[in-house]
């Protein structure tokens, strides 16, 4: 018998040339001991697979769907990259990546992990416990039971006790394999009807089916496991609901238990404290407690009431975004809100896109549907006269109102709506003036961002996939162009930025521009998109200096995004706290008696003649409850004044930040307010 040898790729590209069986535990080791502790598992990228791409770890993605169980329990495609345990035995050459506790796909082999110890912990307390689904989420995990008895609150308790007695115990978690009728006989044996019908549905006759053990504890899974139950170090039961087996009422109860689960306990606090923080920032709770905006249950789901203070950020927001368009030479369009079907099928929404807008209305003449998007429209607008060279690039640019179809009960506050406002613009030029084109929208991007106080934003450039042709609208030409147009650009801003080939719409590659929030969170709001597609179905065209007639490039941007979403990610980012150009009441006047309300009038009339955002409070109440109750409501500037100012004709200032500052006089104060405002300043 002879002894193989299988050649292991390393990531720094180094090839090691191991006997067939060798364990990445092993090459752990040899590359280094501290190496080995550290490693939770291992990816394997085939060498017939190219190199894997970079995945961004996005904070915003939505929690996996739990029902996805394939994923779980099904085996896994071995000609594409796969993780396993730290155990398993190498058989072929492959591509080899240790993965250790600070990578994000670590947390997922760790909590999975951890919903193993959970089942082990309520298996040995409550032993006539059947076992459901229990994977990991991107927050935690959690493990479906089915019992006669609910669990209480101090179950709960009982059951992380028992936890910490597993993990104490480090079980290694050992791969088996148990033949699919043996382990079908056994689940039905012990009325394991859940198991029973994973392993029936994931996996065929004649499969030996994949398990893992740990002490006594056995559960039906694909893996990959910590070497150990003593690696979950820091574990924490959150929350229990109910959920039907199955998703259908008619089927049994199950109890979900929540939890979750990190390497240490510093990141298990540190993510407690976040969620707190979160919590805090919430934009639903913000925009009740400061009368910012609301949803009204009369109106339907997803639909936005503007409260006025609300309303005169929205204003503010909305008069800077339009001042800065005619600065940067766009021309303001204003569009309906509803047209022809005809105009859909045109564009092609009625085909692709008709999922996702509002159902048709039938009126005398036509069938009309709301619109989803604006570029069909400025397009009419395009076209609706002849143009030549000399009339591009031409930039319609537009705060337009769109409503699109999201399922009830997906609606999210002011982050996910049916209808919302995008600051929409479509530009329209010759192909020699694309790469200027986007220069000019990163540039207004980021003004946009600077502006509204973030300072970091990361930047994805999203091209097509050459190799899959039928998927993309457009010449090779065109796409070369385009994508060569959008990689100069963003070179010659010197943004770094980062590539996902076959990301782009079937239409043309794309600019996305996520900001980053106070609390480090990514949020996708500006987008600069190139479109082959539209030029060519409206038939658009220029006459060039040649006196032919061509076809124009079409770009569509969005800098807020929705306005609606920008708000809502502005109101979390400051958790209401805004800016002094932003802040609905900029300056709360506090007259410490009645016989100062004279002066407060005086006061008032001066600061709103200076443009300023102004409110007095005249009740008959004490001074300190007016300014706790300006305070509450985030007032940037509070002003209070007694004999003392009123004769000096000063105001003793308090700021949101820092408090007391002691007395100016007024017009000083409304120089430096008005300075600040001017500057869109985030200080005070
Ligand atoms: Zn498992
Ligand atoms: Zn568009």
């Amino acid at each position: 018998m002879c002894t193989q040898t299988i050649a292991i790729h390393l990531p720094d590209g180094a090839i090691r040339e191991v006997p067939s069986g060798t364990t990445p535990l092993e090459i752990a080791n040899s590359i280094s001991p501290r190496l080995a502790a550290a490693s939770v598992a291992a990816r394997l990228t085939p060498l017939a697979v190219p190199q894997p791409k970079d995945v961004d770890c996005c904070c915003q993605a939505e929690e996996k769907d739990p029902s996805a169980e394939a994923e779980m329990y099904a085996a896994g495609d071995a000609a594409a990259a796969r993780l396993v345990d730290l155990s398993t035995p190498l058989t072929e050459s492959t591509r080899l990546a240790l993965i250790t506790e600070k990578d994000p796909e670590a947390l997922h082999v760790l909590r999975h992990s951890a919903a193993h110890v959970l089942a082990t912990a309520v298996l040995e307390l409550f032993p006539d416990t059947k076992l459901g689904h229990g994977p990991a989420t991107d927050s935690g995990f959690f493990y479906d039971f089915h019992r006669e008895t609910p669990f209480t609150p101090d179950d709960l308790v009982l059951i992380e006790a028992k936890m910490a007695e597993v993990i104490a115990r480090n079980e290694p978690f050992q791969h088996e394999f148990i033949s699919r009728e043996k382990s079908l006989e056994d689940f039905d044996r012990d009325g394991d009807f859940m198991k029973a019908h994973f392993v029936t549905k994931f996996t065929k006759p004649g499969d030996n089916v994949s398990f893992y053990r740990n002490g006594k504890f056995v559960d039906f899974c694909r893996g990959p496991h910590l070497p150990s139950t003593g690696r979950v170090k820091a574990v924490k039961i959150t929350n229990l609901a109910g959920a039907y087996w199955l998703g259908d009422e008619k089927n049994p109860q199950l109890q979900r238990v929540y939890g979750t689960a990190f390497f240490s306990k510093k990141d298990l606090d540190a993510h407690f404290a976040r969620l707190e923080e979160l919590a805090k920032r919430d934009h639903r709770l913000i925009g009740k407690q400061l009368d910012l905006f609301s949803i009204q249950e009369l109106a339907g789901p997803g639909l936005i009431f503007w409260h006025p203070k609300g309303a005169i950020i929205r204003k503010v927001m909305e008069d800077w975004m339009r001042e800065e368009c005619l600065r940067r030479n766009y021309l303001l369009v204003y569009t309906p809100h509803v047209a022809r079907i005809n105009l859909w099928q045109t564009s092609g929404h009625e085909g692709f896109y008709a999922a996702n807008m509002f159902t048709p209305m039938e009126l005398d003449d036509a069938t009309y549907r709301m619109k989803p998007m604006n570029c069909p429209f400025h397009i009419l607008i395009y076209k609706n006269s002849p143009k030549s060279y000399r009339d591009l690039p031409a930039r319609y640019a537009e705060l337009g109102n769109v409503y699109r179809y999201e399922r009830s009960g997906t609606m999210h506050g002011l982050l996910r709506v049916r209808g919302f406002t995008q600051d929409d613009a479509h530009i329209f030029c010759m192909p020699s003036q694309i790469e200027d084109e986007v220069v000019a929208c990163i540039d207004f991007a980021e003004s946009v961002l600077h502006t509204f106080g973030f300072k970091e934003f990361k930047v994805e450039l999203s091209t097509w996939d050459p190799t899959d042709r039928a998927h993309y609208a457009g010449s090779d030409e065109n796409w070369n162009l385009a994508v060569n147009s959008l990689k100069h650009a963003l070179d010659r801003k010197g943004i770094a930025y980062k590539t996902i080939p076959g990301e782009a719409a079937f239409y043309g590659p794309k600019i996305d521009i996520k900001l980053v929030d106070v609390l480090g969170r990514l949020w996708q709001l500006s987008t600069v998109q190139f479109d082959f597609n539209l030029p060519a179905r409206f038939e658009l065209e220029y006459v060039g200096e040649d006196g032919e007639k061509h076809q124009p490039v079409m770009v569509h941007r969005a800098l807020f995004g929705s306005v609606e979403r920008f708000f809502g990610v502005l109101i979390e980012h400051y958790a209401g706290a805004f800016p002094l150009w932003l802040a609905p009441v900029q300056v709360g006047l506090v007259p410490i008696s009645e016989r100062h309300h004279e002066y407060a009038r005086k006061v008032e009339a001066e600061l709103k003649a200076a443009g300023l955002r102004v409110e007095v409070d005249t009740r008959n109440e004490k001074m300190n409850g007016k300014i706790r109750d300006f305070a509450n409501q985030k007032t940037p500037y509070i002003l209070v004044f007694g004999d003392k100012e009123q004769e000096a004709g000063a105001v003793s200032v308090r700021t949101r930040a820092k408090g007391d500052q002691g007395s100016i006089p007024l017009a000083e104060f409304i120089a430096k307010a008005k300075a600040l405002v001017a500057s869109q300043s985030t200080e005070l």
